[in-house]
């Protein structure tokens, strides 16, 4: 490691002045030496720091995945931005993981992730400040039929009741991961639309794109990502043929605009299981999946999850 610092800082030197420079060498050369002590002491610190996120850089949006390295005989609390994070012991390779997030609307700026472990040696408080980035997300216009964007009195009384549904079905969640290993996309198709994008419905009104389109031709077989429970099978106003997954721990991933679903409320499914065809029913301009992924009622970038490798996490 110290080596390659001192490479690196000769390689500018030499940039610098387009020639060797013995003055600027024997200037130089001492402070190479202090920031290649410094990087060697930020990387003992990483070393033994006890919890780790990943991604390591968080933006609204982000899924994280947080391990802490304590005894299976640890009981550990934490909650962060309002929302109580549950951990379980690693699958292998010892500490505990939980799969959280910040929601795509959430606050930017800095939050405090509250992490408190009780062990036979007492209690560790390892909160922290996390650093919340804001994401690039662009504007988009698009058009629908009116009844989308100004529904009448029946079709509210029908959005209102599906919202409540909904609402159970996310209070319901199972009180252990259901979920096991990384996550798959549940389509082969190409991602388009990305998240996060603001859009504006025939120029009124504005909403957060929470989830990943795919541009899947109607009648493209639907996958499960993740192992879980069907908790929600039928037909919604906005999402057309929805189906939701309860992946445990508040975790849930949800597929709309299906043509047709091939499971029912209350069925387990296994990673890759079909859940049914896509299609182009509900709030659509044209046939496509919508995957989303909610956790604590956290709107999560799904192509973020996909990245996350959880092959020992559980
Ligand atoms: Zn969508």
């Amino acid at each position: 490691m110290e080596t390659e610092t001192h490479a690196c800082l000769s390689a500018i030197l030499s940039r610098m002045q387009g020639h060797e420079s013995s003055v600027l060498r024997r200037l130089f050369a001492p402070l190479g030496c202090l920031l290649a002590a410094g990087l060697a002491a930020a990387l003992a610190s990483a070393q033994t720091d006890p919890v780790t996120l990943a991604p390591a850089v968080v933006a609204a949006g982000s899924p994280v995945l947080i391990h802490v390295d304590a005894g299976r005989e640890a009981a550990i609390e934490g909650d962060w931005l309002g929302r109580k994070i549950q951990f379980f012991p690693a699958a292998s390779g010892g500490g505990w993981f939980a799969l959280a997030g910040v929601d795509v609307e959430g606050p930017l700026g800095p939050s405090t992730l509250h992490i408190l472990v009780r062990s036979g040696e007492g209690v560790h408080d390892l909160s922290r400040t996390v650093e919340v980035e804001a994401a690039p997300y662009l504007t988009r216009s698009i058009k629908v039929a009116p009844k989308f964007v100004e529904p009448g009195p029946e079709e509210l009384k029908r959005i209102e009741a599906e919202s409540k549904l909904k609402a159970k079905v996310f209070a319901g969640s199972a009180a252990e991961t259901l979920w096991a290993s990384s996550f798959r996309a549940p389509v082969t198709a190409q991602a388009t639309d990305s998240f996060g994008t603001r859009r504006m419905f025939n120029g009124k009104l504005a909403s957060v794109h929470k989830g990943m389109d795919f541009r899947a031709a109607t009648g493209t077989s639907v996958r499960a990502g993740n192992s879980g429970t069907v908790v929600l099978a039928r037909l919604l106003y906005y999402e057309g043929n929805c189906v939701i997954i309860d992946h445990g721990l508040g975790l849930f991933t949800l597929s709309m605009h299906l043509s047709r679903i091939d499971v029912r409320e209350g069925e387990h499914v296994a990673t890759g299981d079909r859940l049914g065809l896509s299609g182009a029913t509900g709030r659509v301009t044209g046939p496509h999946l919508h995957w989303a992924v909610r956790w604590q009622g956290a709107y999560l970038d799904p192509a973020k999850l996909l990245r996350l490798d959880l092959r020992s996490v559980r």
